[in-house]
């Protein structure tokens, strides 16, 4: 008898996918100018001309068995140091390259967290609307999630709604500031209420409770937004970085946890999530791509297209009528459905051959996301089908 849960899960797609898979479906058969398929988030613009020159000298210039040897299970201490450097120097934050992890992107790097810090029957609060993996991450790793929804229309956190839901057997909060679906970024007034209040319910419980600041999209906001470094409001905190999205290297697999130094026993959290990484057999991260990232840290992808795009979309899809949240980070749009039902909404979309995705996989019923990490071309193509689309409800 093989696990029934993992058959579930590998059996069933998620949505994003069935619906990326109907788009290639359709590709095929009216050709790919003619469907505007707006469901995945991979970035569509190419990665810095550095990278791929650095990639091409650390080929040509480290010996082979330099550059493709197993690193040390956490990282490569050069790596490691280097990345450290960069976090304090950038965000004033105290940091330790022995209190880094290296990891195939943002999934290993939360999959890992949760596993370090997870005991059975803990409970992993998610804000809605949240990156659907999160459950399967968190329920693989023995948490209950509880569910808090951010409030409309700015998509803050709903400090009541949390408070209410914190418990002795919580064990942590994922924070994902840019928003993927929303777009919206935390402010630091909500990070510094949500650090207070964090810090208030761990008295009272006599526990701790932690933030895993899940940002792979830290560097794509719009109109000089600042993202609050949480590290540098809340101790108990542990990033959860990826290079996909800032540098367009999705395939590559590459990010890190960073733990607090000023976290409870900072040492011990690094060791179980040393640990863990071990257990997931997520240790030696491509070292050809630690290498690299460590030649460019700070730079990234030419967002501009992004901007372009998100002006572009959100712009027109108000003056028709649409209600959006104005998304100051990431590459998605989060529309209300003019139907309270999204997928019925996503499925009339179709017939103009948008693809989209309901919002309720992320936990947020009546929403749709929207990724703008396509040419602008094809949303200039599609505004006419977005207007005559809402038409249809008038
Ligand atoms: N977290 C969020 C919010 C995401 O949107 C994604 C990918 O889209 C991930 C994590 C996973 O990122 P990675 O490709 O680095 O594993």
């Amino acid at each position: 008898m093989i696990s029934e849960k993992m058959t579930q899960l590998g059996k069933k797609r998620s949505v994003i996918r069935e619906i990326f898979e109907y788009g290639n479906l359709r590709r095929k058969e009216i050709g790919a100018d003619n469907v505007f398929d707006f469901s995945l988030g991979n970035p569509s613009i190419p990665a810095p001309q550095i990278v791929t020159d650095t990639i091409k000298r650390l080929l040509e210039t480290k010996s082979p068995m330099e550059l493709h040897s197993y690193t040390s299970a956490q990282g490569d201490a050069g790596v490691r140091a280097a990345i450290a450097e960069y976090i304090a120097s950038t965000f004033g934050a105290k940091s330790d390259p022995n209190l880094i992890y290296m990891t195939c992107g943002a999934a290993a790097s939360l999959t890992i967290t949760l596993n370090a810090i997870v005991n059975p029957t803990d409970e992993i609060i998610l804000l809605a609307p949240f990156f659907p993996e999160y459950t399967v991450f968190a329920e693989k790793a023995g948490a209950v999630t509880r569910v808090v929804k951010c409030s409309e229309p700015d998509f803050q956190i709903d400090f009541e709604a949390l408070e209410r839901v914190i418990s002795p057997k919580t064990k942590g909060i994922i924070v994902n500031s840019p928003n993927n679906p929303s777009g919206a970024v935390l402010s630091e007034d909500t990070i510094i209420k949500l650090a207070a209040l964090l810090n208030k319910k761990s008295v009272e419980y006599g526990t701790d409770i932690y933030i895993i600041a899940d940002e792979p999209y830290r560097e794509l906001v719009y109109g000089g937004v600042a993202v609050p470094y949480i590290p540098n409001f809340y101790d108990n905190t542990v990033v959860c970085y990826s290079f996909s999205k800032s540098l367009s290297l999705p395939g590559e697999r590459i990010g890190y946890i960073f733990v607090s130094p000023r976290a409870t026993n900072c040492g011990d959290l690094y060791a179980a999530v040393c640990g863990a990484g071990r257990a997931l057999g997520y240790v030696c991260a491509p070292s050809l791509l630690q290498y690299t990232v460590k030649e460019v840290l700070g730079k990234t992808s030419d967002i501009s297209v992004y901007d372009k795009n998100r002006n572009l979309l959100y712009n027109a899809l108000c003056e028709y009528g649409y209600t959006a949240v104005r998304p100051d980070g990431a590459f998605y749009l989060f529309v209300k459905s003019p139907e309270p039902d999204a997928a019925a909404f996503c499925e009339r979309a179709k017939g103009y051959e948008i693809l989209i995705v309901p919002g309720d996989d992320f936990g947020y019923e009546g929403y749709v996301r929207i990724s703008y990490c396509v040419g602008t071309e094809m949303i200039e193509k599609s505004l006419d089908r977005f207007k005559k689309l809402i038409e249809e409800y008038r």
